[in-house]
């Protein structure tokens, strides 16, 4: 068995695991669900009315779905148990929510303290831990984004890396919630050898960004990014690979919303865009390869990350 097999089964049991039952599912007619007072949720999530349809199109992959996708949450915006929980419940979905120790609890007002740098969601109530287990009861996952959410991991300090990175971890195992993966703020350390250590320290895996689909087999990534033909994390010069275990990406839905300045059509257009991109590669009766993981931050109609 070559080695690019061997790790292409890791991984895909890897990923199995790291978003367990995330499945988004997208059907050939799509249906968009309004939810009441959430437009931004209402353009968000799509899913499969049409049963025969979803049973007839014979499905792709293992025949889960139409089409897969993971679903993330980053940061641990309140409006995410708010707005979002309840329609992930409505439609049977799980997703991976990525905490901030230290935000945890805080709300609007101490979110604005000056303590508080860099941070998209400067003055956002935070979710509290009650909200936090509630989740991981539920069937949620639970994952670490560090203690502070700071900008330079490349530049922190042996003690610094370990706060923010192990610290992190073990700040949710002390609130009862074990975890086995990480995501960098801001994408900052995913390519740099010292940061990656730390984290395969404490993790099995770690989401990074800004990509519209996660390949399960190392050498899908444009050419343009890599040409890695398997996923080793290290390269033999030492240096960090493009794609590997400690380095999966996610796509941000609100990222591009800003960027490209998308009424809720056009994100709609590209929401379906992205999801359907796997269809290039996830062949019927073969194991699946390509897997949108999006990643979204706050779920109110502010129209801010
Ligand atoms: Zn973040």
């Amino acid at each position: 068995m070559s080695r690019t097999v061997v790790v292409l089964t890791a991984v895909t049991l890897i990923l199995a695991v790291f978003l367990r039952g995330t499945i988004l599912l997208v059907s050939t007619e799509p249906t968009v669900h309004g939810v009441p007072n959430s437009k931004a949720i209402s353009q968000n999530f799509i899913t499969n009315t049409n049963s025969s349809s979803f049973s007839s199109n014979g499905g792709v992959g293992r025949g889960f779905a139409t089409r897969i996708a993971l679903i993330n949450f980053d940061d641990g915006y309140k409006s995410q148990f708010t707005n979002a929980k309840p329609v992930l419940d409505k439609y049977g979905f799980k997703a991976t929510f990525f905490i901030v120790c230290n935000f945890v609890g805080k709300s609007a007002k101490q979110m604005n303290s000056t303590s508080i740098v860099n941070f998209a969601g400067k003055g956002v109530e935070q979710m509290t831990w009650t909200d936090v287990l509630a989740l991981y009861k539920q069937g949620e996952m639970i994952g670490s984004h560090t203690m502070s959410h700071l900008r330079n991991m490349t530049n922190m300090s042996d003690s610094e890396l370990n706060y923010e990175i192990g610290g992190s971890k073990q700040c949710l195992v002390n609130h009862g919630i074990p975890t086995t993966t990480f995501a960098y703020p801001f994408e900052n350390g995913k390519d740099n050898a010292t940061v990656v250590k730390k984290v395969s320290q404490d993790y099995t895996y770690a989401r990074s960004g800004n990509y519209p689909l996660m390949f399960l087999t190392c050498d899908h990534f444009s050419k343009k990014y890599s040409r890695q033909t398997d996923c080793r994390t290290y390269l033999p010069s030492g240096k960090i690979s493009y794609a590997n275990r400690y380095s999966i990406v996610g796509w941000s839905h609100d990222y591009d919303r800003i960027a490209y300045l998308y009424n809720d059509k056009q994100m709609l257009n590209r929401f379906i865009q992205v999801v359907s991109g796997q269809d290039k590669y996830n062949r019927p009766g073969q194991p699946l390869d390509a897997i949108p993981i999006i990643v979204y931050h706050r779920i109110d109609n502010s129209g801010a990350q």
